[in-house]
């Protein structure tokens, strides 16, 4: 999402006669765009921001995103030669920004709330296969660990002819894939009963766009997966079987405390319907190891459970307490060493799980997405499977955006390398 955000600010700037340089030390403006989610994702930025204050040239240097968002004119005092501060619902008012940072006046802008429609057909895109299209912003779970709430607000729905539009838009331009993106994709349209437009009936009028090979979503929270999502997901030619769906804990009680509103037996039974459903489907997960109070036996119940799902890959994260998020009211009680060990083992199972995953393709033919060259000579090219998996196989820049069939020979690294089937 941020990084969406980031190539509508570019886009922003490049109107105004900004253009992109490769180093720090050229630039006139530099702008860092933020995220909360664990501390050391803001230490990693107030560190790099601090060297830049040895830089000869002084450019312009702002703040957006989350930290933005949370912080506010605090970040002034953190940061003495910062020039503004624009939160994640203040993209829109960037030029007016800089307008007023360029006169040397301290600038924050920060909305709790997002209202003001993005310019996104005008971004500067980084990549011309694939596109990230954002259709829900902001979140209503308030699960107790998390920031995201306070920092983006409420949920707000785009309106479905604006996204279908950027979509034909962006297939027109010469764009494969969309990655649909939201802090919660499956609340898509609740937020306005009137549009009559539910996440699935959305999908169905973005598969019918003509030239849009994949279209990819998340992140899909296991309380808002429907059944017609599950068709869905099942029945369109265009959508892929990948669905990322967070578990975060494997104990009922944690999952209690962390607010996620479902307990391990409702979310198998969604995983259940999902396989059966959609019969090749690989799930992702996220999970976070060492939330207060988390015993021994509750991680070997989270361990248990990515095991028995077989996810085909997670993004795994030890605890980091938040400021003003409800969990702070417990103590952060789990060792840093006890969250690193349940974390490593977590990391083991998990390649663990996904190397035999990818084992069990070898001789097996998938369908890739040429999305980029890939080795030193670039005789390869490199793409996804539907599922997500990376795969390599001889190829040349004219076959970059096509779909080819490939057969799998062999496994390295967790990519699959293969030959395209003539
Ligand atoms: N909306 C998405 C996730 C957004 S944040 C969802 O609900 O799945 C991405 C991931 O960061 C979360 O799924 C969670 O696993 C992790 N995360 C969020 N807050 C965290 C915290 N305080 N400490 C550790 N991990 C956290
Ligand atoms: Fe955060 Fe929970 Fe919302 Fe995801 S669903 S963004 S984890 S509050």
């Amino acid at each position: 999402m941020n990084e969406l955000d980031s190539e509508v600010m570019a886009g922003i700037l490049e109107r105004r006669g900004f253009s992109e340089v490769t180093s720090e030390e050229e630039a006139d403006i530099l702008i860092f765009n933020t995220c909360s989610v664990r501390d050391l994702a803001e230490r990693k930025v107030l560190g790099k921001i601090g060297r830049l204050g040895k830089l000869e040239k002084r450019p312009l240097i702002g703040i957006a995103g989350c930290m933005a968002s949370s912080k506010k004119e605090a970040l002034f005092q953190k940061v003495p030669y910062l020039d503004f501060v624009v939160g994640t619902n203040n993209i829109h008012e960037l030029d007016a920004i800089l307008d007023e940072a360029l006169q040397k006046r301290p600038v924050t802008r920060v909305s709790p709330q997002f209202t003001e429609e993005l310019d996104y057909k005008r971004a500067k895109r980084k990549d011309s296969i694939k596109a990230s299209v954002s259709i829900i912003r902001g979140c209503n779970k308030f699960c107790t660990y998390c920031v995201v709430p306070y920092t983006r607000g409420r949920e707000v729905s785009r309106l479905p002819e604006s996204i279908v539009d950027e979509c034909k838009t962006l297939a027109d331009r010469g764009y494969k894939e969309v990655m649909l993106l939201g802090q919660n994709v499956n609340s898509y349209g609740k937020d306005r009963p009137e549009w009559g437009c539910s996440f699935a009936a959305l999908l169905g009028r973005l598969n019918d766009i003509s030239g849009l090979e994949r279209i990819r979503f998340m992140t899909s929270h296991p309380v808002d997966i429907s059944d017609e999502l599950m068709v869905a997901i099942g029945a369109l030619r265009h959508v892929a079987e990948y669905v990322h769906f967070p578990l975060q804990a494997g104990s009922n009680r944690i999952l209690r405390k962390m607010n996620r509103g479902y307990t391990v037996e409702e979310y198998l039974q969604k995983v259940q319907k999902l396989r059966a459903l959609v019969p090749d489907v690989a799930l992702g997960t996220d999970i976070i190891v060492g939330f207060p109070g988390e015993t021994e036996d509750e991680f070997r119940q989270t361990y248990d459970m990515v095991e028995q799902i077989g996810y085909s890959n997670s993004y795994l994260f030890a605890y980091s307490p938040r400021k003003g998020t409800p969990s702070t009211r417990w103590a952060d009680d789990v060792p840093k060493e006890a969250k690193e060990e349940r974390l490593q083992k977590l990391i083991d199972l998990q390649n663990r799980i996904t190397t035999s995953h990818l084992e069990s393709l070898i001789g097996k033919e998938v369908e890739v997405l040429a999305e980029e060259e890939s080795g030193k000579d670039a005789t390869c090219l490199k793409g996804r499977t539907r599922t997500w998996y990376n795969v390599v196989f001889p190829g040349s820049s004219d076959q970059l955006g096509t779909l080819q069939r490939v057969v799998v020979q062999k496994v390295i690294n967790q990519t699959l390398f293969g030959t395209i089937i003539t």
